[in-house]
């Protein structure tokens, strides 16, 4: 598969260009926060498009019967940890939240809590798989009735 040098904030930026659509007429403001400083990766580009678009969606789903202002917020940093340094994308969203009986769950293919043809399950394994297979991970916080934040590390590596 094609790796190259990729820039996590021009992902985000053509991702979003792709769903703002979808998002923005279900009502729900996106808030960026990109840091400019952001070093470049070695990544498939196309692989990362495909993770954003998942996390982006599910956030839109979760966000659908909010009584509160729909809100997303995509922030980019770097992260220097004992493990090294990664480049993160971290998608928050305030919407339904996750049941801390779900969350174990929710990489497991096939896994889904929407309705028969909205999911299929296989957004988060398959985004699990990508992040793994750059050496990354994809971390999730959730509090059901306040919202999520699913988080996803690259390595810099170059
Ligand atoms: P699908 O979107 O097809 O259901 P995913 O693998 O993308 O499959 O997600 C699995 C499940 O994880 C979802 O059905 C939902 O229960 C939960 N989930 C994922 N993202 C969110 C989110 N942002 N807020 C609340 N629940 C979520
Ligand atoms: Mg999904």
């Amino acid at each position: 598969r094609p790796m190259a040098r990729t820039n996590l904030n021009k992902v985000v930026e053509s991702v979003l260009s792709l769903v703002q659509y979808q998002i923005n007429r279900n009502n729900v403001a996106i808030k960026l926060n990109l840091d400019t400083n952001l070093p470049d990766v070695l990544a498939n580009e196309q692989q990362l498009d495909q993770v954003l678009v998942n996390l982006l969606l599910n956030a839109r789903d979760a966000l659908e019967n909010s009584p509160r202002d729909k809100q997303i917020t995509i922030t980019t940093e770097l992260r220097k940890t004992d493990a090294g340094e990664y480049v993160t994308v971290k998608v928050t969203d305030n919407g339904e939240g996750i049941p801390a009986e779900h969350i174990m769950k929710i990489f497991n293919p096939f896994f889904t809590s929407k309705e028969a043809n909205r999911g299929t399950g296989l957004g988060l394994s398959v985004s699990l798989g990508i992040a793994e297979a750059h050496g990354g991970t994809i971390e999730v916080n959730s509090t059901p009735g306040q919202g999520s934040c699913f988080t996803l590390f690259i390595p810099v590596n170059c």
